[in-house]
């Protein structure tokens, strides 16, 4: 594929980094590496392949197209499908761990499972204040256990998930544990055991050491975000499409809301809000050139945006864009671009475009998708 002058470059070292910190904070607990929304952005085959080279027994995604997108690519790594429903066939078909959450789809997992003679692995979730996916506590009990009477279903984890674990404040969170321990032995009461219970997110890996019980669930720290001591993953780079100089008084960008106050150069970028370079960025992202701010002038175009390299000396068209990672002594963090956008990390990860390249780089070696 021909590289686009705009190009996302994932580190897998720093991959291999944050995996260790993942390792050291929890002992040998299994972990499930969540790698939804193509791994936060950064290339769900090449992160997933990578993270089980380096011991990862697990993976997660949101929906099933997302696991048999790896089933595809080659990986034969047990897959956790968080929030789908309607997927009986594939999950039998490309072997994926269905998690469930209401009886009726446990049942039809039975039904197919008898149906082809074989067994089915699932996790069932439990709601212990998250609102969202899970059987409510109150009748968590007695659905779990209508669902471990069901045949050909193996019940191999209990799940449930965390609303509030990156507070410092962890009154609810600990709630949240206290209430998943109580259905986990009200369980054990009724003879139903499972292989992996798992709540902690990245959060509580890093902050609720109680929460790790067997298996964690790391995501957003994989690829270095949530902790001082993680390493960003994923770098965003460009180069100069066109420098121009341009007198004082000049419009730049829609709706001319920069106008140069002094003879300036203009730099264009080729990246826009298509790519996920967020249109509220407009005159409030900044870009490195030459070990130097360089900061929006105008709006976010669809394709483009456009810099103001005026105070930067010695630019040329050559020269290297840094719009996420490092360059000299300066850095910009998707945790930064996320600060002045009112956004989480998460959402400028997830955002960088399908026209981005990610570019694989370990040590010397590198490969590009
Ligand atoms: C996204 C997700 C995670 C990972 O959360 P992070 O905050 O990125 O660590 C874990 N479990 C479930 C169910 C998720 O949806």
């Amino acid at each position: 594929m021909k590289l686009q002058r705009t190009f996302a470059e994932i580190d897998l070292s720093a991959l291999a980094h944050n995996l260790k910190v993942v390792t050291r904070k929890t002992g040998n607990k299994d972990i499930l590496a969540v790698v939804k929304a193509n791994a936060y952005g950064h290339g769900a085959v090449e992160i997933s392949k990578s993270l089980i080279q380096k011991g990862v027994s697990y993976l997660g995604v949101a929906f099933s197209g997302e696991a048999i997108a790896l089933r595809e690519a080659g990986i034969k790594t047990p897959i956790l499908v968080f929030f789908d429903r309607d997927h009986i066939d594939e999950c039998f078909k490309h072997d994926l761990t269905p998690v469930v959450f209401d009886f009726k789809t446990a049942k039809k997992l039975s039904r197919e499972a008898v149906k082809r003679k074989r067994k089915i692995a699932i996790h069932v979730k439990a709601d212990t204040g998250m609102g969202r996916m899970g059987f409510t506590l109150n009748k968590a009990q007695k659905e779990i256990e209508k669902i471990a009477r069901l045949d050909n279903v193996e019940l191999e984890g209990l799940m449930s998930h965390f609303s509030d674990a990156d507070l410092q404040d962890k009154i609810f969170a600990d709630k949240q544990l206290a209430r998943f321990l109580l259905l986990k032995s009200g369980l054990k009461r009724s003879k139903i055991v499972f292989k992996y219970y798992h709540i902690a997110n990245s959060a509580a890996v890093l902050s609720m050491p109680d929460a790790h019980l067997n298996m964690v669930r790391p995501g957003i720290m994989l690829y270095g975000y949530g902790d001082d001591g993680l390493k960003p993953v994923l770098s965003l780079k460009s180069k100069i499409l066109l420098l121009k100089k341009v007198p004082s008084g000049a419009p730049i960008s829609y709706g001319r809301t920069f106008v140069t106050k002094r003879k300036s150069v203009i730099a264009t970028i080729p990246i826009g809000y298509a790519d996920g370079y967020n249109r509220r960025l407009s005159n409030l992202g900044e870009a490195l050139i030459n070990g130097k701010r360089a900061p929006v002038a105008g709006r976010v175009c669809m394709d483009t945006i456009m810099v103001d390299v005026t105070d930067i000396p010695g630019v040329d068209e050559d020269s290297e864009v840094v719009l996420i990672g490092r360059q000299g002594k300066e850095k910009i963090t998707a945790a930064d671009i996320a600060d002045k956008i009112g956004t989480i990390p998460y959402e400028v990860l997830t955002s960088i475009g399908q026209r981005i390249n990610r570019v694989y780089n370990l040590r010397n070696s590198s490969s590009h998708e």
